[in-house]
């Protein structure tokens, strides 16, 4: 019977345990946390978004770094595959906006429990508050590993599952970065991804907390456009956040080398010649008020304020004062709020690490190291990254299960 450790216990790793166990091998989960699965406690906004229920192909364009590496365990273990298995053990799955997929209950942590009562129906050994220090190679092989309190474990075969550097609290904070780099693998750099937006210039107070829907943003490097999306945005005391700039932050690396600047269309379903036409429509209902009042139909409250400052005009201005140039400028304001951005919020906040290990130098069939013979990876660790909407989670998983059904096979 192999014996398999698998450092970390968050998604990817009790995965790749269940199934390391299922296939017979005896599996024992190291987590250096009190508890299993910290982080997922804490996706979805305590919902947990487990995956996307889209098709493979669609799974996979979502997948924004290394979607190709992802084809193997994908389709070995489909988002379907895991929506039956959670079923199966008493996890009832919905399926909402965007094919994001949740538990009914709306409490992550019912996944969690789900998974654990996975492990326990497998019989795989949880040992918690127990920090994996470095790896046992020899001759390219692994042998076991050492605990921080200088324990030794020996085992056939180890998983690397400790996640990214993002939300250190949670436990991930890049260990399995360095053990791995120790055992010679590349790791490529590393950046906070999925984040919100510092902006250069502060953000007016009366924006703070603002939410918009059904804007769009491009995003710009170097004034070459980069990044389009539509959805929604939120203005913060830092700059911005929101789906859309979670998502742009993706493109975002060096901001050494690169300028970076967003421009916001407010009303992208109107083309400038039917933004005018309403502009004016909207003005004439309102032909004995302020310009404030005119544009109240048109924008939220808040945001009417922010666009008279910008464009330096008394909001107190009757609508009919209004000069063509004026307008045009609104209209122009409208459709382009231009930000500057200074750089991303730090990696505390990031959902997800972006870079890992450099995947060339992993088998994507099995998980398995090609430096390093018995040794796989699975999860975040991994230079593979996807946008919200369940995809990470799943990379964790079907990762997982690749690595925990390659480790326990004879060879
Ligand atoms: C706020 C937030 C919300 C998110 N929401 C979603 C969502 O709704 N849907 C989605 O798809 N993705 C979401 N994500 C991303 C998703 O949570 C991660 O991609 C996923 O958890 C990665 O799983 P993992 O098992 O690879 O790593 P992790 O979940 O980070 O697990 C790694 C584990 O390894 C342990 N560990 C680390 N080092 C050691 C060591 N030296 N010894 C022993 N143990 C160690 C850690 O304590 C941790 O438990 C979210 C992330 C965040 C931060």
């Amino acid at each position: 019977m192999k014996k398999v450790l698998v450092v970390g216990g968050g998604a990817a790793g009790m995965m790749a345990a269940y199934f390391a166990a299922k296939e017979g091998a005896q599996v024992t989960i190291l987590e250096k946390n009190k508890l299993l699965g910290r982080k997922i406690r804490i996706t979805g906004k305590g919902r947990c978004n487990v995956t996307n229920a889209s098709d493979l192909e669609t799974i996979i364009k979502n997948i924004y770094r290394n979607g190709n590496f992802m084809y193997s365990s994908l389709y070995s273990f489909t988002n379907d595959d895991l929506m039956d298995l959670f079923r199966s053990f008493g996890l009832d799955l919905k399926t909402e906006r965007g094919n994001r997929v949740f538990p009914v209950s709306d409490r992550a942590i019912d996944v969690v429990r789900t998974m654990e009562k996975m492990l326990d129906s497998q019989g795989v050994k949880i040992k918690t508050g127990a920090r994996v220090k470095s790896l046992i190679i020899d001759q390219a092989r692994t042998e076991g590993l050492v605990l921080a309190d200088g324990k030794k474990i020996f085992a056939d075969k180890i998983i690397l599952a400790t996640g990214g550097k993002s939300y250190p609290l949670t436990g991930s904070t890049g260990d399995g970065y360095i053990m791995a780099q120790q055992c010679g693998h590349k790791v490529t750099s590393l950046y906070p991804s999925l984040i919100g937006m510092e902006t250069i210039g502060e953000i007016k107070k009366e924006l703070v907390g603002l939410n918009l829907r059904n804007i769009s943003i491009g995003l710009y490097k170097n004034n070459k456009k980069i990044y389009d999306d539509f959805g929604e945005l939120e203005f913060r005391d830092y700059g911005l956040d929101g789906p859309v700039i979670k998502s742009s932050s993706c493109y975002v690396d060096d901001f050494q080398k690169n300028n970076y600047r967003l421009m916001l269309d407010l009303k992208p379903a109107l083309s400038s010649e039917k933004l005018d036409a309403r502009i004016l429509r909207d003005f004439d209902k309102y032909s004995k008020s302020s310009i404030e009042a005119g544009l109240k139909d048109l924008l939220p409250k808040r945001m009417i304020g922010y666009i008279i400052d910008r464009l330096a005009i008394d909001g107190k201005k009757p609508v009919h004062q209004v000069s063509k140039e004026e307008r045009q400028d609104l209209l122009a304001l409208i459709k382009g709020i231009s930000f500057d951005i200074k750089r991303l919020r730090p990696m505390d906040e990031a959902i997800i690490t972006e870079g890992g290990i450099e995947v060339k130098e992993v088998n994507p069939s099995t998980m398995e190291s090609k430096i390093v013979k018995d040794l796989y990876f699975a999860g975040e660790i991994l230079d593979v990254n996807g946008f919200t909407g369940g995809y990470n989670l799943q990379i964790a998983f079907s990762t997982g299960y690749l690595a925990g059904v390659s480790s326990a096979k004879n060879d």
